[in-house]
């Protein structure tokens, strides 16, 4: 009986850990992402995307490379190193179960798996004015940030979506002029709203986005140098 009870709980200790965001195994810049997850805590606090997340029972895997992208074409998923945040859905699941165990090693069950990013530490951005929202054609720069607000941008698609995956992919699909569609809306205010907490602090990560267009990548020292 007593065992029993041990046993017990053992399991609930040992199943209520909290999940986390994970890395893959090789990822050379993996301390370097946990200190800005938590410098990304401190600056936007307990109600900020990152702490969401970092708090959520479903597993993140935050890598620099996987394939996520389905190409309809070839019938296959194909590697991409742009900044996303893929949700698990009924139709990518077995393929992001295969990405965590080949990145992680970990076995995860679907319900387990909250879906998978891809941004990198040391890329930072020059946003160009999305194309038709300005009665100009030429690409404008809309402004210039450093990789930590690419990557506070990803996390704001992943709180997004552990919040409501059917409302996340139902904003996926409404057009927006100015922003693409409303979960680029979404990620692109609480963007903003991070420029600004940390200009309030003295910190200067980069302009605010006015719209969504394209991104140039820039190769850039730090994660908080903007290029
Ligand atoms: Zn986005």
């Amino acid at each position: 009986m007593k065992i029993t009870i041990y046993i017990g709980l053992m399991f609930i200790l040992l199943t209520s850990t909290q999940a986390e965001v994970v890395y893959s195994d090789n990822d050379q810049a993996q301390a370097q992402k946990e200190d800005l997850l938590n410098e990304l805590i401190t600056i936007m606090g307990d109600n900020g995307a990152v702490n969401y997340v970092a708090h959520h029972e479903k597993y993140i895997l935050w890598t620099n490379k996987a394939a996520v992208l389905f190409n309809s074409a070839k019938n296959e998923y194909q590697e991409t190193e742009l900044p996303s945040f893929t949700m698990i859905s009924n139709k990518n699941a077995q393929q992001l179960q295969m990405i965590f165990k080949e990145q992680t090693g970990m076995t995860l069950t679907k319900d387990q798996i909250g879906g998978i990013l891809i941004a990198s530490t040391n890329q930072g951005a020059i946003m160009y004015y999305r194309q038709g929202y300005l009665p100009t054609k030429v690409d404008r720069v809309d402004s210039k940030v450093a990789p930590a607000v690419i990557i506070y941008h990803e996390f704001s698609h992943v709180k997004d979506s552990l919040l409501s995956p059917l409302y996340f992919s139902d904003m996926a699909t409404q057009f927006d002029k100015r922003y693409k569609n409303h979960a680029e809306r979404s990620a692109v205010q609480q963007q903003n709203d991070f420029v600004l907490t940390a200009r309030s602090i003295g910190l200067d990560v980069g302009g605010l986005r006015q719209s969504y267009g394209k991104n140039d990548l820039i190769n850039v020292a730090s994660p908080w140098t903007i290029p």
